[in-house]
């Protein structure tokens, strides 16, 4: 075998974000965990996050509790969830957040000292631990300052590109330092995925560089089942003007703190949708709305606060109709509150500082005086590695996977906040199930010769002429591609289109040539990152495909309906055939347990 940098850990973990930092946590009690990210330690998704972590602590609202988390998760789902899976975060999550304030992160207070909890769309009461609007980052920091005392060897910079196994057990991780080039080879008896999502297979996103659907390919490629791949979340407010700030994500605590949704003829039009699911516990009245998100516990919630899915095709519809913003969004406005607080500059520089900075850098534009244009961007992924609900391991022995890259808790659409407490529910879950799977099994044998063979394949784009593909030309072309077929809006011809496009780009990518030397070399890398992004836009395209029918995240023209009765009681499988082609497989739901159905009718 090659002479690469070798290194043997009991548990590794891919992904430094919050799911990966809490399950490094959690693993190194007994064992030695080596935690492997793409970037910068500290610089994962988890750190963008604004508007908070969802649990029932009733801090602000007594009548919050499990039950109604649990009850509003499987709403928000459209009951595609996992219901064991939402019922162990609905219960767990409060541990994880004191856990994290006895660590040292420091929340916005209640005017008694415990964790304040704001509103958030889908959420019965005030559920989001927050701080302003800077959560992830406290969250973030709070993991790794706890994390580095507890052992862990971080590999910085450093992304995996295949997954090892030992007949149908992993046993290791290959991958390259993008500073210098050099391949490393990761020795495991068991491995958590926590790379996070998918959103740079989108043109219009608020996901960084790094979400290139990593994690998702892995898995898939190492024979893991994928789940519910057709529920991409597009989340109703990005910016979008102006184009170079396109996607960037304006917090729904915006709306949590008043911000409501106007037309270009000055109408606040999300009172005209309300569906069904909704229409008692939404307000009538603007009235009544702004009572709500000031703490009137008799109050019910603006129609701004419906479901992330909801509201982003209730503004999709305004543009298409003719009563867009100029730059095709609509209005966001929160400077309206200066009608009912003098101070209301203040209070929303002190609620909202990262947005207030954010339009003022960016688009010139001060959100205490002026509306914000927004308009759909493509922010999380519903769907992901199918995992155990428990233990959080794959089909895949030993293979664990937790946060963004798993399936499950989120069914057909994912509330607000329920991301940070996923991560730290099932980031420890798996952290504590990798590290058992760990100490009871030994570890597997290294196939040298396929270590060497994909170092030889990693080299190829360096090594071809340079007449090849250029590797950011082919990202370019996915990403356009799969933001008009595989978007927002869904039909049958342009999805079958997209497939036989993702063809098409493939076999292009196989020729894919990057200039220049292995040492920081962005082109090579983009190169490597095709096959995620081709596999995810693949495995979405064909389970939007499948599902022929409009829920939650996923809305076709040509099937406007639900259908409860077939689809509503599926989930979506792919996994890779004998033959080296993706399967699509219709799955029972996991049936709900009788307490559970209860929970859910008490709580309509
Ligand atoms: C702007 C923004 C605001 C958000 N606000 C909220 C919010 O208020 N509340 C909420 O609940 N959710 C929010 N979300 C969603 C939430 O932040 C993410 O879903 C969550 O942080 C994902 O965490 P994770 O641990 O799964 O992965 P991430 O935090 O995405 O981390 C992934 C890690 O995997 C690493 N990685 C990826 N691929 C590889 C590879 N091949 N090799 C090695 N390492 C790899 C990355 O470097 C990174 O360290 C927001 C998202 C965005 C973009």
């Amino acid at each position: 075998m090659g002479d690469f940098q070798t290194h043997e850990h009991d548990v590794l973990v891919i992904g430094a974000g919050g799911a990966g930092l809490r399950a490094a946590i959690e693993a190194a009690g007994d064992c030695s965990v080596g935690l492997v990210c793409k970037s910068l330690l500290g610089k994962a998704h988890t750190v963008m996050a604004e508007g908070g972590v969802a649990a029932a602590m009733a801090n602000v609202d007594e009548r919050d509790g499990w039950e109604t988390h649990f009850a509003d998760t499987m709403r928000g789902g459209q009951y595609l969830n996992n219901p064991m899976m939402a019922e162990l975060h609905a219960k767990e999550a409060p541990a994880r957040v004191h856990e994290l304030e006895e660590w040292g992160a420091l929340f916005d207070r209640t005017r008694d000292g415990r964790i304040l909890q704001r509103n958030f769309g889908g959420h019965a009461y005030p559920r989001l631990a927050h701080v302003g609007d800077r959560t992830g980052l406290e969250m973030i920091r709070t993991l790794q300052d706890h994390g580095i005392h507890q052992g862990l060897e971080v590999y910085m910079e450093c992304t995996v590109i295949e997954l090892l196994k030992d007949g149908d057990r992993v046993v290791g991780a290959f991958g390259y330092d993008r500073e210098r080039g050099r391949f490393r080879l990761f020795k495991a008896k068991s491995i958590v995925l926590a790379t996070g999502g998918v959103g740079r297979a989108f043109k219009v996103t608020s996901n960084s560089w790094e979400y290139t659907g990593d994690g998702h390919s892995l898995a898939y490629h190492a024979g893991a089942d994928l789940l519910d791949m057709e529920f991409i979340q597009f989340h109703p407010t990005g910016m979008v003007w102006p184009p170079s700030v396109r996607g960037i994500l304006v917090t729904e605590g915006v709306r949590g703190e008043g911000g409501i949704l106007t037309n270009s003829e000055g109408k606040r039009f999300m009172f005209d949708d309300i569906p069904e699911l909704y229409k008692d516990s939404t307000a009538d009245t603007p009235e009544e709305g702004w009572r709500y998100v000031t703490g009137d516990k008799e109050a019910r919630r603006p129609p701004e606060l419906l479901t992330r899915d909801h509201v982003a095709r209730c503004i999709l519809k305004e543009v298409s109709e003719g009563r867009g913003s100029p730059h095709g969004g609509a209005f966001l406005d929160i400077a309206w509150i200066k009608e009912k607080f003098a101070n209301s500059e203040e209070h929303i520089k002190k609620k909202l500082p990262s947005m207030y900075h954010q339009f003022k850098q960016l688009a010139n534009l001060d959100i205490t005086k002026e509306p914000m244009e927004v308009g759909p961007t493509t922010h999380y992924v519903m769907g992901g590695v199918r995992v155990d609900a428990e233990t959080q391991m794959s089909t895949v022995s030993g293979l664990f996977a937790a946060g963004e890259v798993a399936a499950g808790l989120h069914g057909a659409n994912r509330l607000g906040g329920n991301s940070l407490s996923d991560l730290l529910v099932f980031g420890k879950r798996a952290g504590e199930y990798a590290a058992k799977f760990a100490q009871e099994n030994g570890g597997g044998k290294i196939d040298d010769a396929e270590v060497d063979a994909l170092a030889k394949a990693a080299l190829e784009p360096l090594e071809r002429d340079g007449d090849g593909e250029n590797p950011y030309e082919i990202q370019r072309e996915l990403q356009e591609m799969m933001q008009d077929k595989v978007g927002i809006i869904r039909e049958d011809g342009l999805m079958k289109e997209a497939i036989d496009d993702i063809a098409k780009l493939a076999e292009r990518a196989t020729q894919a040539t990057a200039h220049g030397n292995r040492e920081y070399n962005p082109g090579w890398h983009t190169a490597l990152d095709l096959k995620c992004l081709l596999t995810v836009s693949e495995a979405s395209a064909r389970a939007a495909l499948e599902r022929r029918e409009s829920r939650g995240a996923q809305t076709r023209n040509d099937f406007p309906d639900k259908d409860p009765d077939d689809w509503g009681q599926h989930n979506l499988l792919l996994r890779k055939g004998a033959d080296g082609a993706m399967e699509v497989d219709k799955v029972p739901v996991v049936p709900q347990t009788e307490q559970q159905k209860k929970i859910i009718e008490d709580n309509q």
